[in-house]
């Protein structure tokens, strides 16, 4: 049997749950395809959020949901030096911890609110497309039928596969087993610094499990890891193995950092980390997938729905594969800072002295929270491109927060001059008298107008007559402002 949706979503992890929503919030009959047969994850994986994440979480009034069940602390850093965020203009100047396994049963949560149908407990075997559409086969033997499918089933995506899209990057120099167990005797609790790399173990959540993060001796191992391998590698490390029991979670990373050479391959787009893939450091990938998620939501909404040609598919891939391919240098450079070796270490020293330099704090600091990323969007005001900043605006209705406006996930023209501005989007006449600060580049002059995209970033901002404001809303929207005052 073959069932009509307009988007399918394979993969329900973070980036698909995300897209998932976005899509629906739009008006856009999503389905996602899921092999595991509820929201549970294995072990914890993910440590927690980037205060742009929180933001973009804050735009669709979700924010709290996670704030209440985590712990905001400063988590951005290089290598082993931390990346305080604490002065950036943000009402979330941090990030936060929370193991991804609750950050996904936070998004399931929302996701069945928004009634998002999710076809657990099968996978995606392979699709084929046509000029109409995709059909995508099924491990049930069912198949769909839609207008687009997105791959967000991670970094072994079958859609990437399947679409001949390729993957180049580099191979792996360093591998890390990751087990969470229980043990019969009290474990060395921190990090051990030996000559092969770092070595950690840490408590998950309040309770008798630890997480075990070794460094492996040699690359390149392919048989799933054991309990076995855990504990004779622990013993050779450590000389003990803490009597490690219980696994509920032995698997294996490593630095590969690939990235998908195109994000769209006609009706098939990819999505998180089924578009790139790079070691653990640093904390960007659940991150990157999130915001994936929301670049590529409106965008496909308005596709889908006729309102906006194919082509504004493209940008997804223009404004995002740069964004991944940074996280990407950034990562592999993150690696080499923790290598332990003598000149390595040196390299360490020298990196953490350059950070102690408040303009390259800043500078890193904003690429690692995801605060300072700018999509080329062309010249003008420099909020073109950055996101916009969460001011408290006053409407006649009272004040409200700007990101109130975009839980909707729908376009904002935001008028804080006083004229009539006439559009067919969502229009908001309200005063704002304090400053305009973003972070990293800082005070930045106040504008008329703003017109925001549904994912939170500036497309024009100026003067309301500007006939640029005309053009960027038929680029973004398809649709022109009636008339400008
Ligand atoms: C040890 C570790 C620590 C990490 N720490 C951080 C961190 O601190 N911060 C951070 O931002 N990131 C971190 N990451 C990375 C983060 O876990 C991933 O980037 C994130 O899970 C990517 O989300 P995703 O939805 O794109 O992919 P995934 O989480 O891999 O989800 C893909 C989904 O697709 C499903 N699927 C697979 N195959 C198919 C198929 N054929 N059909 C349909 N569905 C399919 C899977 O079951 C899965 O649910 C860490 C990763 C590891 C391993």
């Amino acid at each position: 049997m073959t069932t009509q949706h307009s988007v399918a979503i394979a993969g329900a992890g973070p980036t698909g749950m995300m897209l998932a929503a976005e899509l629906t919030l739009a008006g856009v009959d999503a389905v996602a395809v899921e092999p595991r047969s509820g929201p549970e994850l294995a072990g914890s994986r993910a440590g927690g959020l980037h205060a742009r994440t929180i933001e973009v979480f804050d735009q669709r009034g979700i924010a709290d949901r996670f704030l209440s069940q985590g712990k905001t602390m400063q988590v951005a850093g290089f290598g082993a030096v931390p990346l305080d965020i604490s002065d950036f203009p943000t009402r979330h100047p941090y990030g936060l911890a929370l193991w991804q396994n609750h950050i996904e049963r936070i998004l399931a949560g929302w996701v069945d609110e928004l009634k998002v149908p999710i076809l657990r407990g099968r996978e995606v075997k392979g699709f084929a497309q046509d000029d109409g559409g995709v059909t995508v086969t099924l491990s049930d033997g069912q198949s769909l039928r839609a207008q687009y499918l997105v791959g967000c089933d991670g970094g072994r995506s079958v859609v990437r596969k399947t679409a001949g899209i390729d993957f180049p990057g580099w191979d792996a120099s360093v591998s890390n087993l990751i087990a969470e167990v229980e043990t019969a005797q009290p474990p060395e609790l921190g990090f051990r610094v030996a000559p092969n790399g770092i070595h950690g173990i840490g408590k998950v959540d309040e309770g008798p499990r630890v997480r075990i993060v070794l460094m492996e001796e040699q690359v390149g191992a392919t048989a799933e890891p054991t309990l076995r391998d855990v504990s004779e590698l622990l013993t050779r490390i450590y000389g003990t193995d803490f009597g490690i029991h219980s696994p509920v979670w032995i698997s294996r990373f490593t630095d590969m950092a690939r990235q998908a050479a195109t994000y769209r391959a006609g009706r098939v787009l990819l999505a998180g980390d089924a578009a790139h893939v790079h070691y653990p450091a640093g904390g960007q990938g659940l991150n990157l997938g999130v915001q994936d998620a929301v670049n590529l939501g409106w965008k496909l909404a308005q596709v889908v729905k006729g309102t906006s040609p194919a082509s504004l598919l493209d940008t997804y891939h223009s404004e995002r594969h740069p964004i991944a391919a940074r996280v990407l240098r950034l990562t592999m450079a993150n690696v080499a800072v923790r290598r332990t070796d003598e000149r390595s270490k040196a390299l360490a020293e020298t990196v953490a002295e350059l950070l102690g330099v408040p303009e390259a704090r800043k500078r890193y600091a904003g690429v690692m929270s995801g605060l300072d990323l700018r999509y080329d969007l062309g010249d003008g005001h420099p909020l073109v491109g950055r996101r916009m900043p969460d001011l408290e605006v006053v409407t006649a209705g009272g004040p409200r927060r700007v990101f109130t406006f975009l839980h909707r996930a729908q376009p904002l023209l935001l008028n804080l001059g006083g004229g009539e501005i006439d559009s067919p989007l969502q229009k908001v006449d309200a005063r704002y008298d304090g400053p305009w600060e973003l972070p990293v580049i800082g005070a930045v002059p106040a504008p008329k107008a703003v017109l925001v995209r549904p994912d939170g970033y500036v497309a024009w901002a100026g003067e309301p007559a500007d006939p640029k404001l005309r053009d960027a809303v038929n680029r973004w929207f398809s649709q022109g402002p009636r008339q400008a005052a």
